[in-house]
């Protein structure tokens, strides 16, 4: 017998950490961070069920930092065990953890310049080093042993480059583990594979209750031909890693098929960009090939300029005429977009397009839902640019593809709707249950079941 206990992503869509304890070994099925505003910081520092030490391994599903962000603290804290990953989120967790220990430090600076009693920072590069030491990358499809007491398997997930949902064979029982699940018929991912045998799904939910609209390609279009005829710029804030990529290729496609946007600028805003197109190039096999003419540098976009230093980032601020400005964070919580915010959010020519979720208390969910005014930098800025959300481009299933997933599944599982909003993880569970016919519930931060 084996039994899960909800740490984090129970009733929030960040903080993935699943703990199994399975013959008297304890391991994590994920590790990240809880971000946005609100009780995020006070998550992070609230102590883990079980002491860091005790707990004998991490199985990582994919490289978001809500999902490994977590890591370099569990080592600092006395985690010594090894961290299975497949081989491309190996390399994309250097490359986000590098990023956040930065930001952590940052932080400190900051808060040290403003208190005499600054907090630690939450963890430092020598703890990413530390965790990135105890990684043991897996090929997909591989069964590789557990601790001597489980046998684990990763599936495509298609979600982000190197995604996977961990099978995990427990004492008898089969887990399924979602980790964060894409979607079906991407440009650049592969599908989702298929469920097979389980006896329990725990699964994602963020858009469990909604289905994603059709037409986000027509909305991004439309987005640059408004910002070609009122002479502004389109700001789009997006994950650094992939959500870019993607966008990039979107953007490549509406220039090639309409005259009005060949030679657009288009301004990538990002310090990673370089090693995540690193990661698309070592990882062929993690990704669809590009077409024709496309290639990993500009991903088929025109006109394409990459700002990667801080002073490169800075010439934004200076640009004049119809633009597109791409930076992260995607749901404007932190990073380089909170700049072409603060430059662009009271220009009644600009337009700024949501691509992704904005998670609750974030900046991007308070501008999605229509804030007359905000802060940024301690300056409170009118919003008169338009504002537009695209969820069509969303990497997360919708119930249309969790409808699909869930019928490749060729048992009758019990599932547990984690990794979101209380109304989404209900809407899943109820989908599978008068869909599939399983028995599903909702898991709640702490709760703990038997397998
Ligand atoms: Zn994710």
């Amino acid at each position: 017998m084996a039994e899960i206990t909800f740490v984090g992503a129970a009733g929030t869509v960040t903080g993935s950490k699943h703990l199994v304890q399975c013959k008297g070994k304890r391991f994590f099925v994920d590790c990240g961070l809880f971000q946005g505003l609100g009780n995020a910081d006070a998550l992070n520092h609230a102590p883990l069920p079980v002491e860091a030490r005790e707990i004998d391994a991490v199985v990582v599903t994919h490289g978001h930092i809500d999902h490994v962000g977590y890591l370099p603290k569990l080592v600092r804290d006395g985690f010594r065990g090894p961290i299975f990953a497949t081989k491309p989120t190996a390399s994309l967790m250097q490359i986000v953890l590098d990023d956040a220990a930065h930001l952590q430090e940052e932080l400190h600076v900051h808060g040290y310049q403003h208190s005499h009693h600054p907090p630690l920072p939450f963890y430092e590069e020598a703890d990413v080093a530390a965790a990135m030491r105890l990684v043991h990358a897996q090929d997909l499809g591989e069964t590789f042993d557990l601790l001597g007491v489980a046998r684990v398997t990763y599936r495509n997930a298609a979600h982000i480059v190197g995604s996977a949902f961990a099978q995990i064979d427990l004492d008898g029982a089969r887990a399924v583990f979602s980790g964060d699940l894409g979607r079906y018929g991407r440009p650049l991912l592969f599908d989702p594979d298929a469920i097979g045998a389980a006896d329990v799904i725990v699964s994602e939910s963020t858009y469990g209750d909604r289905v994603h609209p059709e037409d986000s390609i027509d909305g991004l279009h439309a987005a640059l031909l408004d910002a070609i005829a009122r002479n502004g710029a389109v700001v789009i804030p997006a994950f650094a890693v992939e959500r870019s990529q993607m966008l990039l290729f979107a953007i490549g496609r509406l220039q090639a098929a309409d005259t009005k946007l060949a030679g657009l600028p288009i301004h990538l805003d990002s310090p990673m960009a370089e090693k995540v197109d690193d990661l698309f190039a070592n990882f062929p096999n993690a990704h669809r090939s590009l077409p024709a003419g496309c290639d990993i540098a500009t991903f088929g976009c025109d006109n394409l300029t990459v700002h990667r230093t801080a002073e490169e980032s800075k010439q934004l601020n200076r640009l004049k005429g119809a633009h597109v400005v791409i930076s992260a964070s995607g749901m404007a919580s932190g990073g380089r977009i909170l700049h072409h915010l603060h430059n662009h959010l009271s220009d009644d020519n600009a337009v700024i397009v949501f691509v992704g979720y904005q998670g609750a208390g974030t900046l991007g969910h308070v501008l999605v839902n229509g804030a007359p005014s905000v802060r940024i930098y301690g300056d409170t800025l009118a919003v008169r640019a338009k504002i537009m959300s695209l969820q069509g481009f969303s990497a997360h299933a919708d119930r249309n593809d969790f409808t699909r997933w869930f019928g490749t599944c060729t048992t009758t599982p019990h599932l547990y709707a984690v990794h979101g909003e209380p109304e989404s993880a209900t809407a899943l569970a109820a989908l599978a249950h008068q869909q599939r016919g399983w028995t599903a519930a909702v898991a709640q931060r702490g709760l703990t079941v038997t397998v």
